[in-house]
């Protein structure tokens, strides 16, 4: 049976008072709905505390947006995978393309912090995808490669039950111009084959996500296809009507 995850990446926003009205409004609309998908939250770090308390008792995950690798030290500014563990975070987003971009987070600095995650038994959502210069020169498959071989380095076969990848192509992300159908499938199917190939059979359960201007008129096209097993939404997560419309397409398509 097909598996879904649609996950919010709040990103820089939402105080933490913001975050519990947000937060409140997904838990009022989901409460009295049999939801068959995972549904995650990514608030920034000053609101996990405040989310974590609103969210109790319901299905409603939680995550961090990023961590550094190091458990402690002197790294000012920075937040640790143990700080994260106790605040109950089940899953952490890294190498996102803002983070490649604007923080220069490289692929071997995404491993360290890959290996980090997994080591501490916390699921991961590792964030992939080719900049519109590298597809234009087709280079997409060539750069998803290089992204999984390196991002993935020495992680052992038994840990891909806590990966998630998300495909986002960085031309999409938050432009409004998300990726054709076809391009989505064609992606994510290279994707899957590539796990298979650097970590091995057991990599044939982890689910790819799509990433990149998801809104719940797209929604059906994208989470319908056979190779995508939801969503990483960013822009749209702020909108509890969207979302929502998103994590009904979500379950209409896990019951057909
Ligand atoms: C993201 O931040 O991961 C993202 C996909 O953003 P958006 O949905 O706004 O394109």
């Amino acid at each position: 049976m097909k598996k879904m995850l649609i996950a919010g990446n709040w990103k820089m926003n939402m105080t933490p008072s913001e975050s519990i009205n947000l937060v409140q409004s997904i838990i009022d609309g989901t409460k009295d709905k049999k939801i068959s998908c995972d549904i995650l939250v990514c608030p920034p770090f000053t609101s996990i505390d405040s989310v974590s308390r609103t969210v109790k008792g319901t299905n409603i995950l939680y995550g961090a947006q990023n961590c550094h690798f190091e458990s402690k030290g002197a790294y000012t500014g920075e937040i640790s995978i143990p700080m994260l563990k106790e605040l109950g975070c089940k899953y952490i987003i890294i190498g996102h393309s803002e983070r490649r971009t604007y923080f220069f987070e490289n692929d071997e600095l995404i491993n360290k912090k890959v290996k980090a995650v997994l080591g501490a038994g916390i699921n991961l959502i590792l964030c992939i995808g080719e900049t519109l210069r590298e597809r234009e020169e087709n280079r997409t498959f060539e750069v998803l490669k290089r992204q999984i071989e390196i991002g993935l380095n020495r992680v052992q076969p038994e840990q891909c039950i806590q990966i998630v990848i998300a495909y986002e192509p960085v031309w999409a992300i938050g432009t409004g111009i998300s990726a054709e159908p076809e391009q989505i499938q064609e992606v994510h199917s290279f994707i899957k084959t590539e796990l298979v190939r650097v970590l091995g059979k057991r990599a044939s359960s982890i689910i790819v996500l799509y990433g990149g201007s998801v809104t719940d008129e797209n929604a059906k096209s994208i989470l319908e296809l056979e190779d995508v097993h939801g969503g990483l939404i960013g822009g749209a997560s702020l909108k509890t009507d969207i979302f929502l419309s998103i994590v009904d397409t979500a379950i209409s398509i896990l019951e057909k």
